[in-house]
């Protein structure tokens, strides 16, 4: 690890600020002050920490000491209000970041408000209907990405006078750069991975966001998803002290975060003993192993006896459920035999299904189900005494969706963007 991530303060929790105090020769108490002015006040420099006195700051600069704070470098708004962040780290690399407004009608996947709301939105409409995501489908994603200049300006007047309600807005944040797990229907995949992030790093993304919205947790509640780029149990260690800054330092609520994993076992089982953690999200997305391991290549090392193990033993607390997620392939995964499979797994476990229609993309040879076909999936999960709940596709015009987190980096980083030149063949 590069000497500038190792002295970044964004990303050290309270016993390493209390070792950096004490080998400089300051009283004890300074630890928790850098504790605040980093992750409360959300400081961008060291010269920033107006409660540290200033030799103190002044030392810590002259020996390397920086914040390490994450760069904003892109923004995209969508016509439904999601906002994707291009966010770049000190050695260039970059990840991707959404915030959604309105959250998106069941990321939380927990039981929060956003899960609450799901139920009633998918009561109502059904996929498809709500003009917003009409609007989304109908848009052409280059065009939405050259509007976008002047979205962002009417975005963020709208947001910050929506700040006092907005209750359930959510950010998706990245643990790695690219993503090494394979997975045939997503975007990031094509990516392959480039680094695992830093626990700064991926509390920095959230930082920034929290920053560039103008809002501050927990007088705004603001749900927090590890459903961004990356496997984040193939950061384990990052990904968990992440999680306890978010929660110690940064003021969210464990009940507010879920972390999504492709399905890393032994990672399931250690995630259960955490003192601290978030809720847990399994992708699920095939009802047997021969489907599975078709769209997911892992399941070959970690299959669906394994996982489903590791599910029913994992430790919940109290009103808290796991949440299965199922990316429905139009032919693929989405008939009704695929949902009785699934009941039939899942069958007296405490657990909810999140169903995701294909967000599309380009090289990624699959097509999104009807709305009917979602439903009929939905009711007979439902019937078989599984919560089921659609989740509305946010951002898809911008690329901000599920499994779509990519296009920025390739348009920021390539001389040429790639997206038409990738194809996959589908096995
Ligand atoms: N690697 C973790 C975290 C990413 S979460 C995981 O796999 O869980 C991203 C979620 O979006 C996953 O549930 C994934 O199955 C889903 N997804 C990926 N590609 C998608 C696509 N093209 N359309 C809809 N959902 C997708």
């Amino acid at each position: 690890m590069s000497k500038a991530l190792t002295s970044s303060l964004l990303g050290m929790d309270l016993g390493e600020f209390s070792v950096l105090v004490s080998e400089a020769g300051e009283p004890a108490y300074r630890a928790k002050q850098i504790m605040e002015a980093v992750y409360r006040h959300r400081v961008e420099s060291v010269a920033e920490i107006a409660t540290l006195p200033q030799p103190f700051r002044e030392r810590l600069e002259h020996s390397g000491v920086t914040l390490g704070a994450a760069r904003i470098e892109k923004k995209f708004v969508s016509v439904d209000g999601t906002v994707r962040y291009l966010i770049t780290f000190a050695d260039g690399q970059s990840v991707e970041t959404v915030w959604m407004p309105e959250g998106d009608g069941g990321e939380a996947g927990d039981g929060s408000e956003a899960g609450e709301t799901a139920e009633r939105l998918t009561d109502i409409p059904g996929p498809g209907t709500s003009g917003a995501k009409a609007k989304a489908e109908e848009s052409e994603p280059i065009a939405a990405l050259k509007r976008c200049a002047t979205q962002n300006l009417r975005s963020q007047d709208r947001h910050s006078q929506d700040r006092t309600s907005s209750g359930r807005s959510t950010i998706c944040i990245s643990s790695q750069v690219g993503c090494a797990v394979d997975c045939q229907f997503c975007l990031t995949a094509l990516l392959g991975v480039k680094r695992n992030l830093t626990a700064g790093e991926i509390v920095g993304q959230v930082c920034a966001v929290l920053k560039d919205q103008r809002v501050s947790p927990p007088e705004d509640r603001i749900n927090l998803v590890f459903m961004g780029m990356g496997e984040p149990f193939l950061n384990y260690e990052n990904f968990v002290k992440a999680s306890r800054l978010l929660v110690e330092g940064v003021g969210i609520a464990e009940r507010r975060m879920t972390v999504s994993t492709a399905g890393i076992v032994p990672r399931i089982y250690d995630f259960g003993g955490e003192s601290i953690r978030p809720k847990l999200a399994i992708s699920l997305n095939a009802s047997n192993d021969a489907l599975r391991t078709r769209l997911m290549p892992l399941n070959k090392k970690w299959n669906l006896d394994m996982l489903i193990a590791a599910a029913r033993e994992f430790p919940l607390r109290t009103r808290e459920w796991i949440t299965f997620e199922y990316v429905l392939l139009g032919g693929v995964n989405d008939a009704p035999e695929n949902a009785r499979e699934v009941a039939e797994l899942l069958r007296g476990m405490r657990c909810k299904v999140n169903l995701i229609a294909l967000n599309p993309g380009p090289g990624i040879d699959f097509t999104t189900p009807s709305a009917e076909r979602v439903t009929v999936f939905q009711n007979i999960l439902r019937g078989a005494g599984t919560p089921a709940f659609v989740r509305r596709p946010r951002g898809r015009d911008i690329y901000a969706a599920c499994g779509q987190l990519k296009r920025t980096v390739e348009v920021a980083t390539s001389p040429e963007p790639q997206m038409q030149s990738i194809s996959r063949v589908q096995q």
